[in-house]
């Protein structure tokens, strides 16, 4: 079932949102002594226990953090699906300014609720959360993965993640330009954390122009600095340039009314999860306006697969990114299948998705 963004508050009801997503279990974390305030929610364990990534970030109220956490874990569902792996959807949010906010406590606090779980949830790094921060959660808990290589884990899966986005990157390319090239196209990417960073390497070497935009302006003036023929463009800017792609490597919802108003490009390929403001409108939207949309959850699965060979054990980097280059494929396939449909990607992609859930499900009844 679609989800909605909540944009009134007065209106506001968990349980009516919670009944609109069919997640399985929410689960809210207090603790006055470090200030942890986190929430994870478990949207569906027909595949295998819930995984997903924490996130930190400074939420403006509550809301939007649960907002953000019921959208994030919806998607880890149809992502570790689409992927191929035996993992549910799951995913956490700690609300705080991860600059200023986190301590090793707070991070141990938040690995005793995940070990509350007892496995049905199994986290791992996101947006604000560092392979340290793992190490503090794995203190308290085995249902962890991303933890560092020198204690055994398969370390930050950015760069996994961003190498399967750059796989559907230049299956989308192909698509629309015939051939698979990067060089010469003018690629906007949004955010150079640590996929967007990872992500611009790559692109780099392949003579794409890229322009750059993040919220930090030191991150900003590094990447420029080891990077001089990338163009750095304010936050706003990065949605009227003329561009090939455009490649959201931040936040979510960054696709939505005003941002399909101005941008222009043929393609829509980038690491961010959640892309689509509203996926009941954006997805058409992109369509009609002839942008070839990349579904989020379907390129950056780079990073969840890389977790879930360490999940396995016997963790192989090799392993994870031969998996991970089945992405290529895969895009093209969920584009046949929109065309065929005459659906937008994100439909296509979500259906292929659904699939392989209600076809264990069947399985999963049979004893
Ligand atoms: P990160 O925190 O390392 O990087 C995010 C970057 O985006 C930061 O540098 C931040 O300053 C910047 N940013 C925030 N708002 C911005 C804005 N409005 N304009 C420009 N820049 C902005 O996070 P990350 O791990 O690189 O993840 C990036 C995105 O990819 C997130 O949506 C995350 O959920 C998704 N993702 C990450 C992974 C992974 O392996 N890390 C896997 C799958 C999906």
């Amino acid at each position: 079932m679609e989800l909605e963004l909540q944009e009134k508050i007065g209106t506001y009801s968990i349980f009516t949102q919670v009944g609109q997503t069919e997640h399985e279990q929410i689960v809210f974390c207090a603790d006055k002594a470090t200030g942890l305030k986190a929430i994870i929610a478990i949207h569906n364990t027909t595949l295998g226990p819930a995984a997903g990534g924490t996130r930190m970030w400074s939420y403006q109220n509550e809301a939007d953090a649960v907002n953000d956490v019921l959208r994030l874990s919806r998607g880890m569902s149809f992502k570790n699906s689409i992927a191929g792996l035996n993992l549910g959807g799951g995913k956490a949010v700690i609300i705080g300014d991860a600059r200023k906010d986190k301590s090793e406590a707070m991070m141990r606090r938040f690995g005793k609720f995940v070990d509350s779980l007892a496995g049905k949830y199994i986290t791992a790094e996101d947006v604000g959360i560092s392979t340290t921060d793992i190490e503090y959660i794995a203190m308290h808990t085995k249902h962890v993965a991303g933890k560092p290589e020198y204690m055994g884990g398969s370390g930050d899966p950015s760069p996994v993640t961003a190498y399967g986005v750059y796989m559907g990157m230049k299956a989308s390319v192909k698509k629309v330009y015939g051939n698979d090239s990067l060089e010469n196209k003018k690629i906007a990417l949004q955010g150079i954390g640590n996929v967007g960073k990872n992500l611009l390497e790559r692109l780099v070497k392949e003579n794409a122009k890229v322009y750059v935009s993040d919220f930090y302006e030191d991150r900003l003036q590094d990447i420029i600095k080891q990077y001089p023929t990338v163009t750095a463009v304010n936050l706003e800017d990065i949605y009227d340039l003329d561009i090939d792609i455009y490649a959201p490597c931040a936040l979510g919802a960054t696709i939505n009314d005003d941002t399909l108003s101005r941008l222009k490009c043929n393609i829509i390929a980038g690491g961010a999860n959640n892309q689509l403001a509203n996926e009941k409108i954006h997805g058409d939207l992109c369509k009609d306006k002839g942008i070839l949309y990349a579904p989020d959850f379907l390129i950056n699965g780079g990073g969840i697969i890389n977790v879930y060979y360490e999940i396995l054990d016997n963790y192989n980097r090799e392993r994870a990114l031969r998996h991970c280059e089945k992405i290529y494929d895969n895009t093209l396939k969920i584009y046949d299948l929109a065309q065929k449909d005459n659906t937008n990607t994100q439909t296509a992609a979500i259906k292929m998705a659904q699939e392989r859930i209600d076809m264990m499900a069947k399985l999963n009844a049979v004893r």
